[in-house]
């Protein structure tokens, strides 16, 4: 593959050395970070493609009934033969700590993408123990808002659990599961293109060029929210007019970058 075209935005050759390891269903995001150089992916999916896939997901029809990553692994070999790609059809969740580092730890970057929040939940802890960078995706309901958390050792402070700590309380009392009905492929991929540049950023951090800068420019601003419906409200709030103001054009489509400090009595990261 010839990438001399993106190589005045990406750090290709520190791409090619990297390896990110994907929990549950981005697909689309793989895709992308192979097209743009990535060296080795593991996919970590035990869900079969089912006929209500190829309308919101990256699937074919003529692989109804495949492993997920097994049909995503054959991709990412047609964008590039040479990309490294390894899949496992486990349940993350299911994994001792042995074969989850057994698996794992040759990984630079932990991308969580399940609507599971325990399998989300332990990518926390896990990637804070191995002290591995980690990117947390969700759609919020309906598809009408996105999130996006991330966590770099040393560069970061607050850890996921720490800035969603609210969730936690709400899993603990049944009321996490975000229902995915609503959600399009249009949601995923605007989100996906945004975790794409953030995935890069990390791996490539350091690198004197736009993604190679990223890391450093966000600094504390670790939990990012994408508007999708220019409608969309949180209960009654309107948590992007907070921030981007009432005028007109405050539309949609935008991404908003939060400062975010440490809990000091966080589970996961605190003393
Ligand atoms: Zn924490």
């Amino acid at each position: 593959m010839d990438f001399n075209r993106i190589a005045p935005t990406i750090d290709v050759e520190t791409m090619q050395q990297s390896h990110v390891t994907i929990i549950g269903g981005a697909n689309g995001l793989a895709r992308d970070l192979v097209h743009s150089g990535l060296g080795a992916v593991t996919l970590v999916d035990f869900d079969r493609i089912d006929t209500s896939n190829p309308a919101r997901q990256d699937f074919y029809s003529t692989d109804m009934g495949r492993y997920k990553a097994e049909a995503t692994a054959d991709i990412l070999r047609k964008i590039n033969p040479e990309v490294q790609v390894e899949y496992y059809t486990h349940d993350y969740c299911a994994l001792s700590r042995q074969e989850h580092d057994n698996l794992f730890s040759q990984t630079d970057l932990f991308v969580f993408a399940t609507d599971f929040f325990p399998a989300q939940a332990r990518g926390n802890i896990e990637a804070l123990r191995l002290g591995i960078p980690a990117i947390w995706i969700g759609l919020y309901k309906g598809g009408r808002a996105g999130e996006i958390v991330y966590s770099v050792p040393g560069k970061t402070n607050a850890c996921y659990r720490c800035i969603c700590g609210k969730r936690y309380q709400a899993f603990h009392l049944g009321r996490a599961n975000v229902p995915s009905a609503g959600g399009t492929i249009l949601d995923l991929h605007l989100v996906d293109a945004i975790v794409g540049q953030i995935a890069i950023g990390i791996l490539t951090d350091g690198a004197d060029n736009r993604m190679g800068k990223l890391i450093g420019k966000l600094g504390n601003r670790n939990f990012m929210q994408v508007k999708i419906d220019p409608d969309y409200r949180l209960g009654d709030k309107d948590i992007f007019a907070k921030y981007l103001g009432d005028h007109p054009a405050n539309f949609s489509f935008t991404t908003i970058a939060l400062p975010m400090e440490r809990d000091e009595n966080c589970p996961d990261c605190g003393n």
